[in-house]
């Protein structure tokens, strides 16, 4: 069972949603199309796409609003879509972490071929021959798959974004090895930019929210005090 991309359209001019929908339908995706901004914020509070296209200007709340909503809470992809005359909130867009802009008016094709680009840099491929792959692993309840990029606990699936997926198929892959921010900063997110270490401990926490019974009492994802966190077998 390997389930589709989720996309999520947010984009108030009908024939452009229309059309955007199309495409990305016919690329294999699933599509939820959205007109308006604060209805858009009520469906994210809820569901987790794969990815976000986003709409600068909305009725209801604006992109850029959502885009800073969106980036306090998940590292879900956006990409952005613009008039020309908005370059200054495309800057202040990608400031606000959108991964990447297509300026109206704009090819669909082109649109679907950055939506690929974007996930191909954001779901890191599983590697490993096709045959065989990556192995499962699973303690108790709890099932990580990286070759489809599933986790379940017990039958339940439990959608992550690519970041937290990454972040627990490392500590699940080391049970009881205490890795700390800085080093988990490194393996998940890359050394090339710059990025908080309090984004780790909020990625830890949205981990502890979807896979624990008691996100404050952990069975997996363990702190170690002063140190780091590690992964309880
Ligand atoms: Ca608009």
């Amino acid at each position: 069972m390997t389930q589709q991309t989720h996309i999520l359209v947010v984009e108030d001019e009908p024939s452009i949603a229309e059309v955007t929908r199309l495409y990305l339908k016919r690329a294999g995706y699933r599509v939820t199309l959205l007109a308006d901004g604060q209805v858009a914020l009520d469906f994210l509070a809820r569901e987790t796409p794969d990815l976000v296209v986003l709409d600068l200007m909305l009725p209801g709340v604006d992109g850029l609003e959502i885009t800073r909503w969106l980036r306090a809470r998940s590292d879900v992809p956006i990409i952005m879509l613009t008039a020309r005359r908005e370059e200054t909130d495309r800057v202040l867009g990608f400031e606000m972490g959108a991964d990447d802009y297509v300026v109206k008016p704009f090819s669909p094709r082109e649109l679907v071929s950055r939506v690929r680009a974007v996930l191909r840099r954001t779901q890191k491929a599983p590697a490993g021959p096709a045959a065989g792959g990556q192995a499962v692993i699973s303690f108790d309840s709890l099932t990580i798959d990286p070759n489809t990029r599933q986790v379940l606990i017990g039958d339940r699936e439990v959608v992550l974004t690519a970041r937290e997926f990454d972040l627990l198929h490392l500590m699940a892959r080391h049970p009881r090895q205490v890795f700390n921010r800085d080093r988990l900063l490194d393996l998940v997110w890359g050394m090339n930019e710059y990025i908080d270490p309090s984004t780790v401990t909020v990625h830890v926490r949205r981990l502890r929210e979807k896979l624990e019974a008691n996100p404050s009492h952990p069975r997996y994802i363990l702190t170690v005090w002063g140190v780091g966190y590690k992964f309880e077998p």
